[in-house]
């Protein structure tokens, strides 16, 4: 090979400069690439716990991740080492989880536990059972393990340290892509993008795998902080979305404008246009229906400006914050299918409303819910029917049948289910669930 001096080595790469904040196009100056690439990644720092092989595995890769500047293929590097990393992040948590003894539930016999002080062990011990049809005890379940990625990946799950509907999809694209750079069958090149998502995705793979979620995270986000919210809605289908703030702070005088609007009180996550966080659909709110992307709970109304605002002074409701993924919902099939309920409303609907086919299905948004039980009406689409994760979709499916099976199955998911009944209040006009009885 050509050897290249040292003033060489040290010199950007073209490729390298050609990616600025804005995305391909102008070139940057090294200096400033070498500061914003290395930006990118500053932030994903890893939570205490995590074992120290993980952590230095995670570092060097942080290290070197800075040199792509000098030389572009470190990229493609780095976002391949970053597939090993999962790997081994998931050994490692495997080992601190098993504290040393490994159970196999074996077909006809006792339980067969064995000892083990590393991971070539657990796999030796994981081969030899799987000639007897042995499963893995994962507190209350037992599992297929075989000790590879699979297995590791089905442990992490059942054991509940990874969660998410959506963020599952994503594993199962890891899986393959680790599977790829393990043996690879052609030549493929990251982008510093890339290779920068790569490296934020292990790191919230990780921290959750060490029990933190990730504020503002792609994958394990942390819960979101909702505050007190004012929907309004006029004849002529005009809808807007304050702070409560906007109401009660101003010795505001309402125009004539304001007397022909309805005002409801919810909470819900504060709109920051461009955001990850944005509902979309919150003008879609429904007190029956979970017809917003993220939850949105009902407080007061419907009622006028005034009435609003005399109700916020008196009671001074406050924000909390939520988790939304890994939800449940219900959907009713009566002649159409209906948006996706919650369970306590569902809980609490008269009994001439429980007709029909209902599924109880869990998923991260009610889209999601949605689309999978109206996928699942055309048996070629793929989608899973029985409990179980979805094979075509990010749901899983918990149960369907009449109003009572499903509600047991609901319940069977998330504990005794506390039935209400909110008044019906929506908002008059609807782009995105216009289905509504
Ligand atoms: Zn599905």
């Amino acid at each position: 090979m050509e050897i290249r001096p040292l003033e060489d080595l040290r010199t950007a790469d073209n490729l390298s400069l050609a990616f600025n904040p804005y995305g391909l196009g102008g070139r940057m100056k090294p200096e400033d690439a070498a500061e914003f690439q290395q930006r990118q990644i500053a932030d994903c720092d890893l939570a205490a716990g995590v074992a120290t092989g993980t952590r230095d595995s995670f570092e060097r890769l942080r290290t070197v991740f800075a040199y792509g500047v000098l030389c572009h293929d470190i990229y493609t590097m780095v976002a391949d080492q970053a597939l090993l990393i999962y790997e081994q992040a998931l050994r490692d948590r495997f080992m601190e989880w098993c504290a040393g003894t490994i159970t196999f539930r074996v077909p006809n016999s006792p339980d067969v536990s064995h000892t083990v002080s590393s991971y070539e062990d657990v796999k030796k011990r994981a081969d030899a059972m799987r000639g007897r049809r042995a499963k893995l005890v994962v507190a209350t379940h037992a599992i297929e393990f075989n000790g590879m990625l699979y297995g590791l990946r089905l442990w992490a799950r059942a054991a509940g340290l990874l969660r998410g509907r959506r963020s599952r999809a994503i594993e199962d694209a890891l899986a393959k892509l680790r599977n790829y750079v393990a043996h690879p069958s052609g030549h493929h090149v990251d982008t510093p993008v890339e290779a920068a998502g790569t490296v934020r995705d292990l790191a919230e793979l990780i921290n959750q795998l060490w029990g933190q979620a990730t504020p503002g995270g792609r994958l394990y986000p942390a819960p979101l902080r909702r505050e007190i919210a004012v929907l309004s809605w006029n004849g002529s289908g005009r809808a807007r979305m304050e702070p409560a703030d906007a109401l009660t702070a101003t010795d505001h005088v309402d125009g004539h404008e304001d007397d022909e609007y309805q005002h409801v009180v919810v909470r819900a996550i504060p709109f920051v246009p461009g955001s990850r966080w944005d509902d979309a659909h919150w003008a879609e709110f429904d007190t029956l229906y979970e017809t917003t992307r993220f939850p949105m709970d009902y407080l007061w109304g419907p009622g006028t400006r005034e009435q609003a605002r005399t109700w916020l002074e008196k009671e001074r409701p406050e924000g909390d914050s939520v988790d939304f993924i890994d939800r449940v919902f219900l959907v009713q099939d009566h002649g159409r299918l209906l948006p996706p309920m919650r369970p306590a409303v569902a809980a609490g609907l008269p009994d001439n409303e429980r007709a029909g086919v209902w599924h109880a299905v869990r998923a991260d948004f009610p889209d999601d819910a949605f689309a999978h039980v109206r996928g699942s009406g055309d048996r070629s689409a793929g989608h899973t029917r029985r409990p179980g994760d979805c094979a075509a979709c990010s749901a899983e499916v918990l149960g369907c049948g009449s109003y009572d099976e499903t509600l047991r199955a609901a319940a069977a998911a998330l504990g005794p289910i506390q039935a209400v009944r909110p008044p019906s209040v929506r908002l008059p006009v609807s782009v995105f669930w216009p289905d509504r009885p």
